[in-house]
């Protein structure tokens, strides 16, 4: 039974149901080619990859992580995630920016192994990227319009500094993100976005010490089963 809810850096819960989460990959230039792909081949130029995880992948950072130890390989992906508050459809920037309700950090924990036999084989990514517990979600830190959205994060594991972020190398920035998925997606308040993740993706293994940073705002610190 998934007990999933928004939290917000004081403990409390957040009044929005629990919605999709929308992700998007190659978004930062050093982790398409720490995939093999090139410099120069942005996607920029064509339209943003788009995937889902459902309701049920969300869980707690904060608390244990549950990784799957039968399917190959579980890597980290630690992204800024925002939470949003209103309806968007076919959005405008403003539209965008006002339903930026909260953010924090997210992780979309990956099956590379079992990815890259999917994508071998041209198959949909769901059994790799939305598997139960697939997307552990911080606390969230409330945005007003008056905050600027760029951000550096951070992730250690077992002290040792893997991803080292800074939302300004986002190909396609977060708003410029959303203004294009919601051609296509209808985002609801409760959906979380997550926006990609920089290089220094790797296999989780159990007892590993996680801690990640979101730019002094809010830490989360948690281990894997
Ligand atoms: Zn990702």
């Amino acid at each position: 039974m998934n007990q999933y809810q928004h939290k917000d850096i004081e403990g409390n819960t957040i009044n929005l149901p629990v919605g999709k989460v929308l992700c998007v990959g190659r978004n930062y230039m050093d982790h398409i080619v720490e995939m093999g792909g090139s410099e120069g081949t942005s996607p920029q130029k064509g339209a943003p990859v788009l995937f889902m995880k459902p309701p049920s992948a969300l869980c707690h950072f904060s608390e244990n992580l549950n990784i799957p130890t039968d399917r190959g390989e579980c890597h980290n992906e630690l992204e800024v995630a925002f939470l949003i508050g209103k309806p968007l459809r076919n959005a405008s920037h403003e539209e965008c920016r006002a339903a930026l309700y909260a953010v924090a950090l997210g992780l979309d924990l990956t099956l590379r192994d079992l990815q890259n036999t999917l994508k071998d084989a041209g198959l949909p990514w769901e059994r790799c990227k939305s598997f139960d517990d697939s997307c552990p979600v911080s606390a969230f830190s409330f945005l007003s319009d008056a905050h600027a959205i760029d951000y550096t994060f951070q992730l250690t594991i077992n002290n040792e500094l893997r991803q080292d972020g800074n939302t300004d190398f986002m190909l396609w920035p977060t708003i410029e993100l959303l203004v294009t998925a919601t051609k296509e997606f209808t985002l609801l308040p409760g959906d979380i976005v997550m926006t990609g993740t920089p290089k220094g993706v790797g296999p989780l293994f159990s007892g590993d010490k996680i801690e990640a940073n979101l730019d002094g705002i809010l830490n989360v610190s948690t281990k894997v089963n």
